[in-house]
């Protein structure tokens, strides 16, 4: 070995007692069955997922998921300006609210599950450094002493040439101090960044593949990047990424595509050590349609819809958000869960192939929509206790209402439930209450009564009169209707539609415009589902006292 590179890395990792090849032992390959991935979710400890990240989590799950591998989660937070306080917690709750349960990785702000760990970076600096001082004790690292205002300056007169950005070539001033130079800067206190000395040649073209997008082509890195930080002495992005996900053997590199940029860096410093290169699956991002009708990428700043949180108040059912996810994760899946409209999610299985590269619009109609079917499917107790546990959280007198009556409650989610063409109302547990609300007295004190076709108050009153004196059934549904016919017949309204139509000088009205004053009048609303059922569950004394107080008015 080079001396005086000894003396150099020696001073420069003082601390580091180890070698790469130790660490190699202490991690030794995962013992998993042929095929199996292993992913992981590598966010920062920022506190919460938003929709982008989430969707990313939830394709790394499945990926490793479909394959009996292992998904776990790192944090990275090597930048220490985006970490929060319980930032860890935050993503642990969202990843949570989603069944996405990570097999490895922190379990909270401190402790972590899983034999590759430490699983956060700021508790692995020892493990940086030694590589990265195996790299300086073969000469293809080196100290960079260059100031902010001398990197500065480098780029200025990149600028003013027109030429590359970046430290390479006769640009990377440190690249060409002698060891002797390196070693006094240190000795006489000079701060260090730690560079990669690139041996790689722009001129030259490599070819990388990813999962989704095929082969691409790069020129080959040629830039001294930086790996070792000066002020914290934490690694950078680049320098991270090669440690953990060697150690760690991530199979499968999925990341967010403005890490495209980087690849030839990754796949140049994984040559340089000689370690075997992942697979890499660049996913597209996340995009909206703004507003002025710009195409934009979902913004976790501008769009309610971007957080995670935002789904969890509007009650949307996180199987639903999931599934809706999954229809941007792969552009078959949509297809695939129409046709096997009962499968659970697990058995589709995640092509990167099918991932849609040039970014996929985020739809919160389509969500809503999904969410719409996907309650219309729930049986009527799945409803209760779901909507206890939103209402619970977020509407305390609904839930002390649906608590207290529970087998009343369940009957009124019955109403049109079940069967080929079950009711489609609700979009999300928020939206409930608005539709049930007529069928819980206490919710129904001061309703506002959306008196349609006929409004005439004598009119009105005779027809509820009549009804409830001489026309009301509530035990034959076959005949409750026919009964309503009747009526109209005695009232002058015509009981058949078409003859109506034909002739509507001779009537005052039609059948349907005859039960709508029933319905109305019990319920204030001009659409509802099926008015007998509502009739059966109200009762007679309720129907008569909502009876009564419309005519009181
Ligand atoms: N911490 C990186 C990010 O949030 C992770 C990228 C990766 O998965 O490699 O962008």
């Amino acid at each position: 070995m080079n001396d005086k590179l000894k003396e150099l890395a020696d001073l420069m990792f003082p601390n580091v007692t180890k070698t790469v090849s130790d660490y190699e032992k202490m991690y030794p390959e995962r013992k998993l069955e042929d095929g199996a991935r292993v992913t992981r979710f590598a966010p920062s400890p920022t506190g919460f997922v938003h929709m982008g990240s989430l969707l990313s989590a939830l394709e790394d799950y499945k990926a490793a998921r479909d394959t009996n591998g292992i998904f776990y989660l790192r944090i990275e937070d090597t930048d220490q300006k985006r970490s929060v306080e319980n930032g860890i917690t935050g993503i642990l709750n969202d990843l949570k609210n989603f069944d996405i349960t990570p097999d490895e990785g922190m379990i909270n702000e401190t402790d972590a599950i899983g034999e590759y760990g430490p699983y956060i970076q700021s508790k692995r600096q020892e493990i940086y450094h030694t590589f990265a001082k195996d790299l300086v004790l073969r000469g293809l690292a080196y100290p960079c002493f260059c100031t902010s205002v001398e990197l500065d300056e480098i780029r200025e007169i990149q600028e003013l040439n027109k030429e590359r950005i970046g430290y390479y070539g006769s640009f990377a001033k440190c690249r060409s101090l002698s060891i002797d130079e390196a070693i006094n800067k240190i000795k006489a206190g000079c701060e260090f960044t730690v560079r990669l000395k690139s041996p790689g040649d722009f001129d030259k073209k490599i070819t990388l593949h990813d999962e989704a997008r095929g082969d691409i082509e790069f020129p080959e890195n040629d830039l001294d990047v930086v790996i070792i930080k000066s002020t914290d002495k934490l690694p950078t992005y680049h320098f991270a990424h090669l440690v953990d996900d060697h150690l760690m053997h991530t199979t499968h590199v999925m990341r967010g595509e403005e890490w495209i940029a980087s690849f030839p860096i990754h796949a140049q410093l994984f040559e340089v050590f000689g370690f075997e290169l992942p697979k890499y699956v660049h996913l597209g991002v996340v995009m909206k349609i703004d507003e002025e009708g710009v195409r934009r990428k979902l913004s976790k700043r501008k769009d309610k819809e971007a957080s995670v949180e935002f789904y969890h108040k509007e009650g949307i059912p996180k199987d639903a958000v999931k599934l809706y996810l999954m229809t941007i994760a792969n552009s078959n899946f949509e297809e695939w869960l129409n046709n096997n409209p009962d499968k659970d999610l697990s058995e589709f299985k995640f092509d990167f192939k099918k991932i849609s590269t040039s970014g996929s619009l985020f739809d919160v109609e389509k969500l809503f929509n999904i969410s719409k079917n996907y309650l219309s499917k729930l049986s009527a107790t799945e409803i209760y206790d779901n909507l206890l546990i939103w209402t619970k959280e977020f509407d305390p007198e609904f839930y002390n209402i649906l608590e207290n009556n529970k087998d009343y409650a369940i009957s009124v989610f019955n109403i049109e439930r079940g069967g080929e063409k079950p009711r489609k109302d609700y979009t999300s547990y928020s939206s409930i209450r608005n539709f049930v609300f007529y069928m819980f007295d206490e919710l129904f004190e001061n309703p506002d009564y959306e008196w349609n076709k006929i409004t005439d108050k004598e009119e009105i009153a005779t027809i509820l009169n009549t009804y409830y004196e001489k026309y009301m059934v509530l035990d034959n549904k076959d005949e409750w209707f026919p009964k309503v016919k009747e009526m109209c017949d005695e009232l002058g309204y015509a009981s058949n539609i078409k003859e109506y139509k034909k002739n509507p000088d001779m009537y005052k009205g039609n059948v349907a415009d005859v039960s709508g004053v029933i319905r109305v009048a019990l319920t204030s609303k001009t659409n509802t589902p099926d008015l007998y059922e509502i009739m059966k569950l109200l009762g007679k004394d309720r129907i008569k006292e909502r009876f009564d107080r419309v005519l009181k008015k």
